[in-house]
């Protein structure tokens, strides 16, 4: 069933033309494929030009109309084919607005965040104030390690316990990083823990992976030590998947909160009492008494997994948004513990975001795009560091920096009652006439 044809037509994005309409009719009687116009064109953008007006007559799109409103002029598809998306038919615009400046490791930052959450980057701005008028904020990343874990399963439960038996081995994981070598210049295999299950072992691989956040680079490391085995002393394991979910890549688990994903990450500032005062309106006391009511047992009593935070999620998509990661990847890049306690003598306040799995690169994955990279060069962390690692690690802490400035900021309002009215002067318009 063709839906929309008349319509779809007389909907015609106006910069359709120069032979367009007679590619969309190949395309609609599938004498071409819509999922690869790119590389049958040779031409990105006149790609998205066809597919737009394909999509247009498509069962299942409601308004042809509203096709032809999603923006599409002045982007870069080049840069996104064959890395960033597939079936393209234009870009979704999101604000930009900027936190900051963040005192953070005696380094200033002007932190990028992308939302359309009204209220977020104001309350966030407010945080880095506080934190900057305290003389700044720290912070250090405590380890670094993507990780991937394959399903494997096995004839029998006691060869999966000699699977692990021999991946435990230091020896042997020396033979494992060998292979795993061989596939990338920047990644290397650090270490690797087995769990078994029955004849089911999941093998978590954790490697270094320079300067990218590094989850198809230990993809491919781990693919090459599997082959490796199953050509070898285990020609009996059967691979299942190369994700197993022990990994645990997009969902919340233990797993993440407890040996960590990424950088893992702690950051603290103590802020005196005066400021606390004047700029975040709260009372040392107030902030306290609500961080362990709220963060602590709330999150306690609703069996939070790693969510012992106020909004840890907000500004990590945020950020993740504007500067080309993962932004799938917050779910356990958000997971924190945010502290607070009275400081000399509950005259002042200390703050501390500890998060063990913030998964960002500064090279591959949507960090290619101009836009993104752009706001990566402003946090000055685009592209490889110095040392193998550097821009990443930096990236890390300017995470966990934003997140300390908007937990601050976040639980100041609550604690003052504030909240309520902060979102309604950012957050609501008032309605059309
Ligand atoms: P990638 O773009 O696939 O790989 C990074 C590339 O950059 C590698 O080719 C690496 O070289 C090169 N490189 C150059 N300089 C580097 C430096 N200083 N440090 C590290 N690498 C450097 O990116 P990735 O980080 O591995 O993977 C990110 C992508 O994976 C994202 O698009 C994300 O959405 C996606 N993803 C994949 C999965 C999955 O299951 N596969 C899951 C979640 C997300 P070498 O080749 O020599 O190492």
């Amino acid at each position: 069933m063709v839906a929309h044809t008349d319509t779809a037509v007389a909907h015609t994005d106006t910069a359709v033309g120069n032979g367009v309409d007679a590619v969309v009719e190949k395309v609609c009687s599938d004498e071409l494929p819509v999922h690869s116009l790119e590389r049958e064109l040779g031409d990105c953008a006149r790609a998205v030009l066809v597919r737009r007006e394909w999509l247009k007559r498509q069962p299942g799109v409601a308004s042809a109309e509203a096709v032809g409103r999603v923006p599409h002029e002045g982007f870069d598809y080049d840069a996104v084919h064959g890395a960033c998306a597939e079936m393209v038919f234009g870009y979704i615009p999101l604000p930009v607005g900027v936190a900051g400046p963040l005192l953070l490791n005696g380094k200033t930052y002007q932190v990028p965040l992308a939302t359309v959450e009204g209220a977020l980057i104001a309350s966030t701005r407010r945080g880095c104030k506080a934190i900057t008028a305290a003389g700044g904020a720290s912070a250090a990343v405590l380890s670094q390690g993507m990780t991937r874990a394959p399903v494997i399963r096995f004839p029998s439960a006691i060869r999966a316990a000699a699977f692990a038996a021999w991946m435990h081995d230091p020896a042997n994981l020396a033979v494992a990083q060998e292979q795993f070598a061989t596939t990338t210049r920047f990644g290397r295999l650090t270490s690797c823990r087995v769990t078994v299950a029955g004849r089911y072992a999941y093998a978590r691989f954790v490697c270094a992976t320079g300067d990218a956040m590094g989850m198809n680079m230990v993809s491919k490391g781990v693919s090459a030590v599997l082959d490796f085995l199953s050509a070898g002393s285990f020609g009996d394991l059967e691979l299942l998947g190369l994700s197993g979910n022990v990994c645990c890549d997009k969902k919340a688990a233990a797993v993440n909160w407890i040996s960590g994903r990424g950088c893992s990450v702690v950051a603290e500032a103590t802020i005196p009492g005066h400021v606390v005062e004047s700029v975040l309106k709260t009372t040392v006391a107030a902030a306290c008494e609500l961080n362990v009511a709220k963060n602590l047992i709330g999150s306690a009593m609703a069996g939070a997994l790693g969510g012992f935070n106020a909004h840890a999620s907000n500004i990590v998509t945020a950020l993740y948004l504007a500067c080309g990661q993962d932004a799938a990847q917050n779910v356990e890049s958000s997971q924190c513990i945010t502290l607070l306690e009275p400081a000399n003598g509950g005259a002042d306040l200390h703050v501390s975001v500890t998060m063990p799995s913030i998964e960002v690169g500064t090279v591959g994955g949507g960090t290619i795009l101009a836009p993104q990279r752009a706001c990566l060069e402003m946090l000055g962390v685009a592209g490889a560091g110095q040392e193998a690692g550097s821009h990443a690690r930096e990236l890390a802490t300017v995470v966990a920096g934003a997140v300390l400035a908007g937990e601050l900021s976040l639980l100041a309002a609550l604690s003052a009652g504030h909240l309520m009215r902060a979102h309604l002067a950012h957050n609501r318009k008032p309605a059309a006439p």
